[in-house]
């Protein structure tokens, strides 16, 4: 190893920027590197508002550069081709023959959402999991004039390295947060009594990753709010006007709204040994490669990952961070890794419901906390994330939330 090693992170999503921030008081000791191939990092949890409520886009992203200068590393905006497991060094796809080398690298570089893997989608569907789809979809409910609308996950499938709950989708918390933003809409613009809300989940229950309090607070009130769930229906394919599902059944549809498939980025796909059989990096719970010395992931990339969750991608960052610091300076112990679901699904105006719950974890804890407070939580959590350019608020600030809920939920 060199004198003054140098850490790569690859990826600026909520995992690569929080591992920086665990990071940069190495800054002097360590050359740190963020690599990217957007100018922008994208809040993703932001995207429903873009495509539902009016939110600007630009509210959803802010300049990686300047995260990466805060936490004294030197940003390089390229994209990845493969990493060259071998030579330890990192590939780019512009053919240039100038690698980055690295002593150690945490892949951080989320996971491909698989549009394509629906067919129809490009002529027949729509979503809200990156900058292009969600204001493609804001255009679209503009133009629509009420029908039915169908909203639901594909099914996604997963790699067997890591030992994790196999869920059918990667996260239903949009889709939830969906459903009920576009059933204030529709009541806003007088559109409702004509659209009819029909959701579709590819799991044997839908919510799969909490239990059954959260469950059945989310069912009730989509129930009353006149929208229908049904389970273990996997969307085969769009066509004008109907979704079709693998039973053989199709919905009327005048609005498909889709979260696609989740599959590993094609950087693991492309890096040989890196990846499970579906392209997502196998770790142990300190993040490390099973198979491969000082390489490390975190994030949606992950196989450990489950559910697909930034919560999750920021808990793992953290005990990522302090496992490179402890194997290049011997310093430092390893947080727990305890992942947990927690998320805020807005509900359209001043409304939205919190979901706090590790059951699908082996825990005991599974609360929402529905009104005006959650949705007031959400609003400073994402101003906060945006205005600071990717910091979370402290860490004093998550645990007095998690104690007041307990004690509001005892
Ligand atoms: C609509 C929606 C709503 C959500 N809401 C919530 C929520 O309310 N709460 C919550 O906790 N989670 C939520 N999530 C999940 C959360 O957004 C993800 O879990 C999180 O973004 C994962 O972060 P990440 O850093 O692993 O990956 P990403 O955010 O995907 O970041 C990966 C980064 O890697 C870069 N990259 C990829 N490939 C390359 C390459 N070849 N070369 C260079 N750079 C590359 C990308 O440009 C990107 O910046 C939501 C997800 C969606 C889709």
């Amino acid at each position: 190893m060199s004198a003054r090693p140098t850490v790569v992170v690859l990826g600026a999503g909520f995992a690569g920027l929080r591992a920086l921030y665990r990071l940069h008081d190495l800054s002097d000791r360590l050359d740190l590197v963020l690599v990217d191939a957007r100018t922008t990092s994208l809040a993703r949890p932001a995207l429903p508002e873009v495509a539902l409520a009016g939110r600007p886009v630009e509210h959803a992203r802010f300049p990686i550069r300047d995260a990466a200068a805060r936490h004294g590393a030197r940003f390089v905006n390229r994209s990845v081709e493969q990493i060259d497991l071998e030579r330890s060094r990192v590939v780019f796809s512009d053919g240039d023959a100038d690698h980055l080398r690295y002593d150690a690298v945490l892949v951080a570089l989320g996971a491909q959402k698989d549009y394509a893997a629906i067919g129809g989608f490009s002529d027949f569907g729509y979503s809200v999991c990156d900058d292009t789809e969600a204001p493609r979809l804001a255009e679209a409910l503009e133009a629509f004039r009420g029908g039915p609308v169908v909203i639901g996950s594909a099914e996604s499938s997963w790699g067997s390295r890591v030992e994790v709950p196999r869920l059918a989708a990667p996260c239903e918390g949009p889709v939830a947060e969906i459903m009920f933003m576009v059933d204030h809409e529709l009541r806003r613009r007088g559109l409702r009594e004509g659209s009819s809300i029909r959701v579709f989940s590819p799991g044997a229950v839908f919510f799969e990753d909490v239990g059954e309090k959260v469950r059945t607070g989310v069912a009730q009130l989509a129930d009353r709010q006149g929208i229908e769930v049904e389970t273990g229906k996997v969307l085969d394919h769009l066509s004008a006007g109907k979704a079709h599902f693998a039973d053989g059944t199709a919905w009327d549809s005048a609005l498909s709204i889709v979260l696609p498939p989740y599959a590993g980025n094609p950087v693991v796909q492309r890096s040989r040994g890196l990846g499970d059989e579906r392209g997502f990096v196998p770790t142990d719970t300190a993040m490390r490669h099973l198979d491969l010395e000082h390489v490390y992931a975190a994030g949606d990339g992950a196989a450990l990952s489950m559910p697909k969750l930034g919560h999750i991608a920021v808990m793992e960052a953290d005990v990522a961070a302090a496992a490179i610091r402890r194997d290049l300076t011997g310093e430092g112990d390893l947080p727990p890794h305890r992942p947990e679901v927690f998320c805020i699904a807005n509900r359209g105006g001043h409304d939205a419901t919190l979901i706090y719950s590790n059951t699908l974890f082996g825990g005991t804890t599974d609360l929402t906390l529905d009104g005006a407070a959650a949705h007031l939580m959400k609003w400073t959590f994402d101003s906060y994330y945006f205005h600071t350019k990717g910091h979370l608020p402290p860490d004093v600030a998550t645990k007095g939330l998690e104690l007041v809920l307990r004690g509001v939920k005892r």
